[in-house]
């Protein structure tokens, strides 16, 4: 058996600051809020060094010692690449911002960041002995739940609202999960786990009320820092659901200060969401710590489509500590930067992406974003996953082929 160092102490409830033990069953804290991993950040940063990580392998379990397995035979693969940040010159030059840089992350197994955040669930979850899991859902996150289960043999049940996307469904249950469909949105689809989970044994891996999806998303925040040569860019532009991803590269960004990778400065965290769910925006506007759920939620973007996030107060946090807002674009402007970026970048975003770029040039325009200010957007699905509009004209065999009239 090979042990991987780790360098985890206890987890924390991230409300108290009450401590928990490390490698035994969590869900929530005492208090309902979510578990955080702790580390031994000093002997962390003794054991690994710039130059060392530099050599090893372009995927994300080259941070190692920052993440919670103890054993590497736990860990569970699919090809956890690096996604590339890509630069935007185009959409720059018509924004008149002066640096757009996108991270892909749709690069992943199963086409999202979800990846990140089930890669880590799931090893931790086999580390455990967990056999079967469940999970709410909107699409992506059942997509990569149902994806590593089956690659580490546990079995998985997924609810999902009855109009996520037809490919998400089905690439859920083609992927081996237990999938249903739901006449409601996701927070009643987690009410059936929460409810169904001490008769079914199931183990709940809704967003947040588990310790290591966050760790796994916090990855992105490890690996965006590497990228730009362990610097942190002015402003981050994120699409915000339940705020895993925003609230894991938030705590990154603060162990790496710790072993004095970077230094203090911190990005802007700016939460973007749909006109029509914007629960993180009310609550940021109204000063309030934890945010009330929204009512009737709607938006394209699904993967946002979050009315209560149980880690709200996190997301609120970190976004007013690092000086950034939270803003909602309405879903013609989001159709309408999708278009933009497949049209004039050749990178076709999924709706959650499209809002950040839609934010990012509302906000440019309003003067909340500095033209100067390096700004990464978060486009956390391929496009692909997602309607696209019908298009093709037809050509008919049995007519000579007029060319002139193929131009556009
Ligand atoms: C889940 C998801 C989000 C939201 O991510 P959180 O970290 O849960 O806020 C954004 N975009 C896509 C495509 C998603 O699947």
């Amino acid at each position: 058996m090979t042990e991987t160092p780790t360098f985890v102490t206890h987890l924390e409830c991230s409300e108290t600051g009450k401590s928990y033990e490390a490698d035994t069953l969590h869900g929530l804290s005492e208090t309902g809020k979510p578990l955080l991993v702790r580390y031994d950040l000093e002997a962390l940063g003794a054991a690994i060094d710039k130059e060392t990580l530099a050599q090893r392998e372009p995927e994300f379990w080259r941070y190692r010692e920052f993440l919670p397995v103890r054993k590497a035979e736990n860990i569970v693969r699919l090809g956890e690449v690096m996604t590339p940040l890509l630069p935007a010159p185009n959409l720059q030059a018509e924004y008149g911002g002066d640096e757009i840089l996108i991270k892909d992350e749709g690069r992943l197994p199963t086409g999202s960041f979800k990846a990140r955040g089930l890669a880590l669930a799931v090893s931790m979850a086999k580390e455990l002995g967990i056999k079967r899991m469940a999970m709410p859902t909107n699409g992506n996150a059942g997509a990569a739940l149902a994806a590593y289960c089956s690659r580490a043999g546990i079995e998985t049940y997924v609810f999902c609202p009855d109009d996520t996307p037809e490919v998400n469904v089905r690439e859920i249950a083609f992927q081996g999960a237990n999938t249903y469909l739901a006449n409601g949105l996701i927070n009643d689809c987690g009410r059936i786990v929460g409810e169904g989970k001490d008769a079914m044994g199931w183990f709940d891996t809704s967003t947040l009320k588990e310790p290591y999806r966050i760790e796994g998303k916090k990855t992105m925040g490890l690996e965006l820092a590497e990228q730009l040569g362990w610097q942190v860019p002015d402003i981050i532009l994120y699409p915000t659901g339940g705020g895993t991803g925003l609230i894991g590269m938030w705590k990154a960004f603060a162990e790496l200060e710790a072993i004095g990778w970077i230094g203090s400065k911190r990005p802007r965290m700016v939460a973007v969401q749909a006109s029509g769910c914007a629960p993180i925006v009310k609550a940021f506007e109204d000063g309030t710590k934890h945010a009330e759920p929204w009512v009737d939620a709607h938006t394209i973007a699904a993967g946002i489509r979050v009315p209560a996030a149980i880690g709200d107060f996190l997301i609120l946090n970190a976004v007013r500590e690092s000086n950034g807002f939270a803003v909602a674009v309405d879903d013609d402007f989001i159709q309408a930067a999708q278009e933009d970026c497949a049209k004039k970048e050749g990178i076709l975003l999924c709706p959650e992406g499209a809002a950040t770029l839609a934010a990012y040039k509302q906000e440019l325009a309003s003067g909340r974003i500095g033209k100067k200010e390096q700004a990464v957007l978060f486009n956390c699905a391929t496009g692909l996953k997602y309607p696209m509009p019908p298009a093709g004209d037809a050509i008919d065999l049995n007519q000579p082929i007029d060319y002139a009239s193929l131009a556009s």
